[in-house]
């Protein structure tokens, strides 16, 4: 990636967790913005920002976050971003841009647009790309390289403060998509929102066996069930508030999954191989889709490291002896 000029004079964070940090880690490699200014919720996780040097200011107010900044980036649970919205509004500088990062969009214009004053513009938007980490320490400036940040600006929202920050978002290293809201969060309710659900479930359900299977559910966990473990050690308010906030759409995929799922299991019981073989080629061809265009790495495990054979030779009768 080429260093960008300065797109913004003053971008302010409100909000600094793994999102947010690393926002203002990759803004700050990249040159994006002249200066940053940062606030969280808790005075902890301000002195930590300071710690880290994410910002050139750190405040203790959003409204003192938000005064004169041109670029203002909320990155807090879904939940919370109205109230924040309803107290930065009358602070705003005009013409200054204000976004998001939450990870459903409907329900942000909702409760972020009435708060915002005419000459404000509004273009909420969701990068699409996370850990199961949280918080300021968490954040790293590649994490956006080669991902997509999907702008999902209301209608009334003018086109040069969409293309500016699309124009952020790239400098960062993403791709940026455009589309309405509640498109959105129907695309996402299947590809995010539906398998942390499931990841939830299922780690939870293994959770509830007796304490003899459960202790052998995590020592056998490479069978599968740690790849979900890694879903389900998501933030825990960040994903209440996704599946409050997108629940039309996840209910929808939600009764589809399970249509799909009886289909499955009529197969199993029924011993109907060809069923099963059919659909997992069909979902093995997706994976290979996903890598195909870039979306992860084509390294077997998941590019995990294995362990060296052991250096000792193999005991006998299994070692290959000259008289054998
Ligand atoms: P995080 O690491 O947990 O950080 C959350 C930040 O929000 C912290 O600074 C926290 O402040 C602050 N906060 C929490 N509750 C608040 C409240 N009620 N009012 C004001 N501030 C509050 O979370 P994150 O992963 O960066 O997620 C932030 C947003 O990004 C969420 O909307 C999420 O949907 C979206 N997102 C997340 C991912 C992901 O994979 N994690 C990916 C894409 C988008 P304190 O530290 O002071 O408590």
């Amino acid at each position: 990636m080429t260093k960008a000029a300065p797109l913004f004079n003053r971008l302010a964070l409100i909000g600094v967790g793994l999102i947010g940090s690393s926002i203002a880690r990759a803004a700050r490699a990249q040159g994006a913005v002249r200066e940053i200014v940062a606030t969280a919720r808790s005075a902890a996780t301000r002195r930590r920002v300071a710690e880290l040097g994410l910002a050139d200011r750190v405040v203790e107010s959003n409204a003192a976050a938000v005064a004169g900044a041109d670029l203002v980036i909320v990155c807090i649970p879904v939940g919370a971003c109205g109230a924040v919205a309803a107290e930065i509004g009358p602070h705003l500088a005009p013409g200054a841009i204000v976004s998001d990062v939450g990870s459903v969009k409907a329900v942000i214009v909702r409760d972020m647009a009435p708060h915002l004053p005419k000459g404000v513009h509004f273009v909420p938007a969701h990068p699409v790309a996370g850990t199961e980490h949280s918080g300021p320490d968490a954040g790293f400036a590649e994490l956006f390289v080669g991902r997509w940040c999907i702008l999902t600006p209301p209608a009334w929202t003018d086109p040069g403060a969409v293309e500016r920050l699309a124009a952020f978002w790239r400098a960062l290293g993403a791709e940026v998509e455009r589309m309405p809201p509640e498109h959105h969060d129907l695309v996402l309710a299947i590809t995010s929102h539906l398998p942390h659900l499931i990841a939830y479930t299922i780690v939870g359900t293994a959770d509830e066996l007796a304490e003899v299977t459960r202790s052998e559910v995590l020592k056998f966990s490479a069978g599968g069930f740690r790849d979900f473990t890694r879903i389900a050690a998501s933030d825990p308010t960040m994903w209440r508030d996704v599946f409050l906030a997108n629940k039309d759409a996840v209910l929808e995929m939600l009764g589809t999954f399970n249509e799909d799922l009886s289909k499955l299991t009529r197969a199993i019981r029924r011993g109907d191989g060809q069923a099963l073989f059919d659909h997992f080629a069909r979902t093995r061809a997706i994976r290979r889709g996903i890598v195909d265009i870039g979306q992860d790495s084509p390294a077997p495990d998941f590019g995990r490291l294995h362990a060296d054979l052991p250096v000792e030779p193999l005991p006998r009768p299994y070692a290959v002896t000259d008289d054998s």
